[in-house]
């Protein structure tokens, strides 16, 4: 059996924080919901030291979705990690998801700490919150742009402290695949033993800033990282995160190239990317891979008469495999009659040809003015000339 890639979604976190995005305590518990449906293995719910909603958000969900693993995001600081426990101790599986910047300019400018100070807050933090809670995650903040000696010292005490998820975050978007993936081959290389002895986790956390966040997941996966972190639709900070609907259904189409599995209901992704656009007051870009309106639209006649004869000719993925709602055929300037006549003959029309090709050139007149023209416009048209015929 394919081994298993760990869903861990951030939508409430993370894309949370998109700029323009702000969700209540009601709306995070209505996608966390929509997300355990999904079968998404880890929820990280929020940051509970960041404000009283936040806090009552995450103990909520905690409380009440059960199924995924439900994680709350705390610094290396003692009040942070009480705050995070406090909210997620109400689930079956909580988790704490510790994190501290460890690249140069990071502990310079922000944390003002010496790498030495650095190491001693991880093993005392570490081992602070695994007396409370005994899955633990640990991340070196900004670890792309960390130096690799000292990235390899930090994640080496977490795990010694009792860390059992290391995330390699790559926070500002910096990192190009093959290099990501080198560094995630170099954690599992140099702390082998460690890792398997103490049966951690490797996990990355890529941003969108150069938009390599799913091709630096990816990556990340052949090398042996088997948790991503990701949110729906690929909302966070900037220009966001890893697109979970990407990342899965790469892994979903390709598995042919990368022999792995996830425990993800693919069909609920469009539902899923509907309610987070909805919630977010985010819109989802329509050509946006998977969930954008698109995704699956066909307009070039020569495809749709392609798509007619075998869907495989142009698709790679079934639209109804991820819950489509949507049209998959849009009729513009460009779709041909083959297209048409699909959509009358499945509405019960059976045309011959020279009607065929009249309402084509009706709809393709019509199309001149209105950019899309969905099924109910051809029908309307085949309509009103079967009156006409009588
Ligand atoms: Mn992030």
């Amino acid at each position: 059996m394919a081994e298993k890639v760990l869903i861990f979604d951030t939508t409430l976190r993370d894309g949370e924080q998109s700029p323009g995005a702000s969700l209540n305590k009601q709306e995070k518990l209505i996608i966390a919901r929509q997300l355990a449906k999904l079968n998404v293995d880890i929820i990280e719910a929020g940051f509970p030291v960041s404000s009283n909603d936040d806090f009552e958000a995450v103990k909520q969900i905690a409380m009440q979705i059960k199924g995924p693993v439900i994680c709350g995001l705390a610094r290396t600081i003692k009040k942070d990690i009480d705050r995070t426990w406090e909210a997620v101790k109400y689930s079956d599986k909580p988790r704490i998801h510790v994190f501290v910047a460890t690249s140069k300019i990071h502990m310079d400018k922000k944390l003002k700490k010496t790498e030495q100070e650095i190491i001693e807050m991880i093993k005392e933090m570490i081992a602070y919150a695994k007396s409370l809670c005994p899955d633990i995650e640990f991340s070196p903040e900004d670890a792309s742009r960390t130096d690799a000696g000292f990235m390899i010292k930090a994640i080496e005490t977490a795990i010694k402290s009792g860390a059992t998820t290391i995330n390699i975050p790559d926070t500002v978007g910096y990192a190009e695949p093959e290099e990501f993936g080198k560094r995630i081959k170099l954690v599992l290389e140099k702390l082998k033993d460690l890792i398997i002895k103490k049966n951690v986790v490797i996990s990355v956390h890529c941003h969108n800033d150069l938009g390599n966040a799913v091709a630096n997941s990816l990556a990340a996966v052949r090398a042996g990282a088997r948790q991503v972190e990701c949110t729906i639709n690929g909302i966070g900070e900037r220009a966001g995160n890893c697109a979970l609907e990407e990342v899965v259904m790469n892994l979903e189409t390709r598995k042919d190239y990368f022999n792995l599995e996830t425990n993800i209901n693919i069909k609920e992704i469009f539902k899923t990317s509907k309610i987070v656009s909805e919630l977010t007051n985010l819109e989802v870009q329509r050509n946006k891979a998977i969930v954008g309106r698109n995704a699956f639209a066909h307009e070039a006649g020569i495809h749709q008469h392609g798509m007619i004869k075998d869907k495989s000719t142009y698709e790679i993925m079934v639209p109804e495999d991820v819950g489509w709602l949507g049209e998959s055929f849009v009729i513009g300037k460009h779709s041909g009659k083959n297209a048409i006549e699909k959509i009358l003959k499945e509405n019960g029309y059976d045309f011959e040809e020279a009607k065929i090709r009249e309402i084509t050139k009706k709809l393709k007149e019509l199309a001149d003015i209105k950019k899309d023209i969905l099924k109910k416009d051809i029908l309307e048209i085949a309509n009103n000339l079967n009156k006409k015929t009588g």
